[in-house]
């Protein structure tokens, strides 16, 4: 007997399977019409036991029978063998994404981080360049950092030599805050005073600024793909011309028909369509409407399968799916990052793409949270866009990333603690025990905390929260690197900043008590005073250590913001008295 056999995988519009019998059985039953839309993957697969229990036919006599039968509609729709698929449980994309809504790095940066990611096996990089694109024709979406396009031109020539694949990303749905706060844009928005989404009921109006985008966008890369975003779109089905239809039809026929209208284009272009999942995972109803073409991101951070909704009718579909984990997503800010449950999502969930026969994984890196919180100068005009959260720049993620890269060359899952070993002696040497101290630190009680109370721990006082971080970093401290210490500094500043950031929080808590009034707030003078010496220092800091990563001014934009609750704080507590230089 074989022990591996060719194996055909039959994916219709409606239908994809695994099972060889069942396969055949598809088959069997489409319509004609139905017959023209078939993809028949050929792949080696060990032996399945239904064929080797089968009463009557060998798994030889099957494969010969299938094979017969299928013969002319292969040859009529010359597919033998679908290449997205992968092979040997391998993903054929291996990407990562870089989020460049805020924290633009610098051109040098971005190209050094490319040559590692290469180095490590990466072939593919998905770029949401948001508002550092140089938009040509639609010159006023892009913002303060945006690159030349000579500077992208020569990114994407150094990443082709490293055969880098660059994917432009292109919000065409939801988070086109954007685009949307700019006023040529506003009769798209599908909402006045949230305009993180267009509406979908403007079809010949978005199909004119989102054509002129991709195109944009295909001018200056040359991938085969051009990913849509299409993610998050809370707006669904809001405003009155939204509701009318969603009477009439439902809220999926609402968002696949923008979706069509949108992958339909990329297609036009001779590109595929690459979209996140979470939407088609909720309301599945019409996603047959995409071309075939189409490939969907299952983005899961650590979840249930079925978070977004039921993931085996995404399964199913019979688009081409890619896998994305996270190494930078929510909860993370200032004060966290879930060193613990990003190498758990590393650990659990590549596995499950392989599982899945995903046919690439995308490492997701995220910036901030994609949402913004808008100050208005009037009722109808935005004036300035505040991103929602904001975590540690990538400068500080090279062990995440290296954990990525590690786990998707191997077929086994990845081993947290024997990879953290492994990277600090290679690149700190460090010995086991060093390593052990490390992971202490980094794993160390990473719990938000919401309005003064943590979050995800019962009976957790902030002082203790705020104990563990003064210990975290003190084990940091004491971890002297035989090399890369430059590296290693960016976690000593993660821990500073943390312990910084919860103690504004302690303050902050205190002075939302009972015992502040107008008579006790002097007390909280020379420990806001305090603090804020550390935020000068920290604001050094992290300007000394990402000054090759960021722009300036995006460093001072960082530090401002990080520092925003303490100057809220001083300013309550701080007299007129304390501006005059003289007193
Ligand atoms: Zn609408």
């Amino acid at each position: 007997m074989l022990d591996f056999l060719i194996q055909f995988r039959v994916r219709t519009r409606y239908k994809c399977t695994n099972s060889f019998l069942e396969s055949q059985k598809i088959f069997f039953d489409l319509e004609n019409k139905e017959k023209e839309n078939i993809f028949v993957d050929v792949y080696v697969h060990e032996k399945t036991s239904e064929m080797q229990n089968h009463p009557t036919l060998s798994p030889a006599k099957y494969f010969k029978r299938f094979v017969l039968s299928c013969l002319p509609i292969l040859i009529l729709s010359g597919i033998f063998a679908h290449p997205e698929f992968p092979q040997n449980g391998d993903f054929r994309v291996k990407a990562f994404h870089v989020d460049l809504r805020v924290q633009v790095m610098k051109m040098p940066a971005l190209m050094k981080l490319a040559k590692h990611l290469q180095q490590e096996g990466i072939n593919t990089i998905i770029m949401e360049w948001e508002a550092s694109y140089p938009y040509q024709k639609e010159a006023v979406i892009s913002n303060e950092f945006a690159y030349t396009r000579e500077e992208i031109k020569k990114f994407i020539d150094y990443c082709s030599q490293l055969k880098i694949d660059v994917i432009p990303l292109q919000q065409t749905f939801g988070h086109v805050e954007y685009i949307l706060k700019n006023y040529k844009y506003a009769a798209l928005r599908e909402d006045n005073k949230d305009f993180s989404q267009v509406c979908p009921t403007e079809l010949d109006k978005n199909k004119a600024l989102f054509s002129g985008l991709i195109e944009d966008m295909i001018s200056l890369h040359r991938s085969p793909y051009v990913h849509i975003g299409g993610d998050e779109t809370f707006l669904l089905g809001h405003c009155a011309k939204c509701q009318k239809k969603v009477a009439e039809s439902s809220l999926s026929k609402l968002y696949f028909d923008h979706i069509k209208m949108i992958c339909d284009l990329v297609v036009s272009f001779g590109k595929k369509p690459v979209l996140w999942a979470d939407i088609a995972l909720n309301y599945p109803e019409f996603i047959h409407l995409l071309p075939k073409e189409t490939v969907f991101v299952d983005w899961n951070y650590g979840w249930e399968m079925d978070r977004f909704g039921d993931h085996q009718k995404l399964v199913a579909s019979g688009y081409e799916i890619w896998g994305a984990p996270s190494i930078r997503s929510e909860p993370d800010n200032f004060y966290i990052e879930k060193w613990e449950h990003h190498f758990n999502n590393i650990t659990t969930f590549i596995p499950e793409a392989r599982k899945l026969n995903y046919s690439g994984i995308v490492m997701t890196s995220w910036s901030t949270s994609g949402a913004y919180s808008t100050v208005f100068d009037s009722n109808e005009d935005p004036l300035l866009l505040f991103p929602v959260r904001r975590v540690y720049p990538l400068s500080g993620f090279n062990l995440l990333i290296d954990a990525y890269t590690t786990a998707i060359k191997s077929k086994e899952p990845l081993d947290a603690g024997k990879f953290i070993i492994t990277y600090c002696k290679e690149n700190y040497g460090f010995n086991d025990a060093n390593a052990t101290q490390f992971k202490r630190a980094l794993w160390m009680t990473p719990y938000p905390v919401i309005r003064g109370t943590i979050k995800e721990r019962e009976n957790f006082p902030l002082a203790q929260l705020i104990d563990s971080a003064a210990k975290a970093l003190q084990l940091f401290v004491s971890l002297k690197p035989q090399k890369n210490a430059a590296e290693f500094d960016h976690y000593i500043l993660m821990s500073e900043i943390r312990l910084f950031y919860l103690k504004v929080f302690q303050a902050e808590a205190d002075m939302n008590a009972e015992q502040f009034n107008a008579d006790t707030r002097g007390v909280f003078y020379q420990r806001l005073l305090q603090l804020q010496t550390t935020s000068r220092y920290l604001s050094r800091r992290f300007e000394k250590l990402n000054k090759d990563f960021l722009y300036p001014e995006e460093i001072r934009k960082e530090n401002a913001l990080r520092n925003f609750k303490l100057d809220d704080l001083m300013g309550k507590v701080r007299t007129r008295i304390d501006f005059n230089p003289k007193n």
